[in-house]
């Protein structure tokens, strides 16, 4: 009688569960990969989406297709609600898989740092439906720009505040204002009429990029941000300030280390910028 294989359950299928998975390639194994999305997104080139220069399927590869030469691979689209670590099983909302050796890479998620309800009005790009809805709220500031009637309204409308000057925030100031000035411009006609440290700094600032560091957010909301001295109207905020681990530690019941970010919060943790164009 042949022996049952050693089970091998992998939860994510980022570049850490992509990559446990083919590793274990030629072990004598039988593995399953779970992830919530059938797709396998290359996180790196979010922004370039949430900025419409490329398309959302330029970035995501089906999981399945990936792996279809692996046999000793099986991938499910489910989404893990909790892991019993006495009786082996990890817990989905597809039903219950079974494991001997359990590797958990599902990555981090946004953090918020308690404002929750932030959520709302200032996305993060972690995920393709992030990217697609900032994208969304991006090219249609453009078009009610492009319709209105007053200065204010139109300088608020193509006001994008970026709260977190990290790479995601930094990349993301640098990817508007490029889609701003060299791209969307020629393609209105009333909105363009008049107008890592330091090098970031500069190279943004000379794109255009109001970058205020120092400046903890305390509030936003549909229209804009308060700073603790002041407030900027602003049709677009977009949350690019932190992310914690996902929920694997309470899965554990286990204790969770703080992420990095919220180690140093006090002094990165809120940046806010600005681009007037
Ligand atoms: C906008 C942006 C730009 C970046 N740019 C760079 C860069 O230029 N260079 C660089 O080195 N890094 C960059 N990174 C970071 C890099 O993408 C991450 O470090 C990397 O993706 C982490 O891989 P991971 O496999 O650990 O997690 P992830 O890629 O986050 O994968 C986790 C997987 O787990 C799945 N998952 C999570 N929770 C569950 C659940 N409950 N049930 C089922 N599945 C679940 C998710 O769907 C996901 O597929 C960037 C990240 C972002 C967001």
């Amino acid at each position: 009688m042949p022996q049952p294989k050693t089970r091998v359950v992998i939860l994510g299928a980022g570049f850490a569960g992509l990559e446990a998975t083919k590793t274990l390639r030629r072990a004598p194994v039988e593995i399953t990969l779970i992830d919530r999305h059938n797709y396998h997104c290359f996180q790196s080139l979010l922004y370039q989406v949430a900025t419409a220069a490329l398309s959302p399927a330029d970035i995501a590869w089906p999981v399945r297709h990936i792996l279809r030469s692996q046999e000793n691979a099986t991938v499910f689209m489910a989404e893990v609600i909790g892991i019993d670590g006495e009786a082996r099983v990890v817990k989905t909302r597809a039903g219950a898989f079974p494991f001997d050796f359990l590797v958990i890479a599902t990555g981090a998620m946004h953090s918020y740092f308690g404002h929750e309800n932030w959520a709302a009005v200032a996305p993060g790009l972690k995920w393709i439906e992030d990217a697609t809805r900032i994208r969304r709220g991006i090219l249609s500031a453009f078009e009610q720009a492009e319709l209105a009637r007053d200065d204010a309204e139109r300088k608020r409308l193509l006001t994008f505040v970026i709260i977190g000057g990290g790479p995601t925030g930094v990349e993301m100031a640098g990817a508007i204002a490029e889609v701003a000035r060299e791209t969307l411009a020629r393609d209105f006609r009333r909105i363009f009429t008049e107008q890592h440290s330091s090098y970031a700094r500069d190279t943004l600032t000379a794109m255009g990029v109001d970058v205020m560091t120092s400046s903890p957010v305390l509030q936003c909301d549909e229209r804009g941000v308060d700073l603790t001295d002041r407030r900027i109207e602003a049709g677009s905020v977009i949350w690019a300030a932190g992310v914690m681990a996902s929920p694997a530690a309470q899965w554990l019941s286990a204790q969770q280390i703080a992420p990095v970010a919220w180690l140093f919060a006090p002094i990165s943790r809120f940046r806010a910028s600005t681009i007037y164009s």
